[in-house]
């Protein structure tokens, strides 16, 4: 496929569909978008709409009818209306990525079964499994859904088996994992791509700052050393290879207090930890994304300044000449916002994010 001839489609009209629309849009690449609200921020720069539900097997075939690829910007989607289609189109990143990362305990085993550390966890799926497994377990832990949790949704700290008792009878036996709560000193993430010539690009590091379970910061580069630096880039480089990967796939990991490194989460798309990039790098993760979904060389020589990218959660909207005179971003020169246009605010949701760059 050559450029200009590459009609996309994206599931998912949320704000990384729309910078991934918008980006799209600059290398004269046709964005189409299916999405599920009328109101989706990718409405903007999409040359068609599609509104339907993320299940809807049909009225997803027709919109992949549509298309020459497709991509998505969110990883709940029907696996098994994509695999219809897998053979007739260009889906990536590949469905058994989106798979993994649709699936804790999926995720884990796929983390254990290639040798990369990461947080010990047991598996919760039949009520007997709490019994088989109550000697194994060691607290403080954390009690995570197997599936569609974000931002911390689905997540409850237990400090002892009565707890965790509780936590699993609320969320009605749901299939969970519990995974060992690690001494965190930093989070990281490791953005990557592949193309379909097999061309593997990793940004530097990112420094993640949590609030409340929802990312509040991101540091970009994250300033951690060389050497771990290079471990967290070769473990995805490593991810990218076993997956067969094309697109970008994000990566996030936990450093705990005595520098040991963790794999936490996989997430077969653009991130939030990598908004910075639009104004920090030559190339942004959006435009990355798109050259590789649509058969083009990903750029592979980066250009970087150091950046600051600041999440506007719920009122924050309201309140950004207060947030440009915090101190701690005077020493960043240039700042852009970036509103995404959704009509209520909500506490927890997104609303927007300001990326600060030191010139
Ligand atoms: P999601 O991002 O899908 O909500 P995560 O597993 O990434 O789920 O958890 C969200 C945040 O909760 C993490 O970024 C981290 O701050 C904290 N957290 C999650 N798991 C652990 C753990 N095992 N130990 C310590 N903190 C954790
Ligand atoms: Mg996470």
């Amino acid at each position: 496929m050559k450029l200009n001839t590459c009609k996309l489609g994206i599931i998912g009209g949320g704000q990384l569909g729309m910078f991934l629309a918008k980006e799209a849009k600059k290398i004269n690449i046709e964005v189409h978008v299916y999405s599920n609200t009328h109101d989706a921020p990718a409405k903007k720069y999409a040359k068609k709409m599609y509104y339907g539900s993320f299940d809807d097997s049909s009225k997803l075939i027709n919109f992949f009818k549509k298309v020459d690829a497709i991509t998505y910007e969110f990883e709940n989607i029907s696996v098994e209306s994509l695999k219809k289609f897998n053979k007739k189109k260009n889906i990536f990143p590949p469905i058994n990525a989106l798979s993994i990362s649709q699936n804790r305990e999926l995720e884990k085993k796929f983390f254990s079964k290639n040798n990369i550390s990461h947080a010990k966890s047991l598996f919760l799926n039949k009520k007997k499994d709490l019994r088989d497994i109550k000697k194994r377990i060691r607290f403080p832990a954390i009690l995570k859904t197997s599936r569609f949790g974000y931002d911390g949704k689905g997540q409850f700290v237990v400090k002892n088996f009565v707890e965790l008792e509780k936590y699993w009878k609320d969320l009605d036996y749901a299939a969970c994992i519990i995974e060992k709560k690690i001494k965190l000193k930093k989070e990281i993430s490791v953005i990557c791509a592949r193309d379909q010539n097999k061309k593997i690009f990793c940004y530097p590091t990112f420094r993640n700052i949590h609030k409340n379970h929802i990312l509040f910061e991101t540091y970009s580069p994250s300033g951690i050393d060389k050497n771990q630096e290079n471990k967290l880039t070769n473990i995805s480089k490593r991810i990218l290879k076993k997956l067969n990967y094309i697109g970008v796939l994000t990566i996030e990991f936990f450093i705990d207090d005595r520098n040991r490194i963790y794999a936490n989460e996989l997430a077969p798309r653009v991130h939030n930890s990598g908004h910075i990039t639009l104004d920090n790098s030559n190339i942004s993760q959006f435009e990355q994304h798109i050259r590789a979904v649509c058969g083009l060389d990903l750029i592979n020589s980066v250009k970087l300044k150091k950046g600051l990218m600041r999440n506007l959660i719920g009122k924050d909207i309201e309140l950004v000449s207060k947030i440009y005179k915090e101190k701690k971003y005077k020493e960043y020169l240039k700042v852009k916002k970036y509103p995404y246009n959704k009509k209520k605010i909500k506490e927890g949701r997104k609303m927007g994010h300001i990326n600060f760059i030191k010139t």
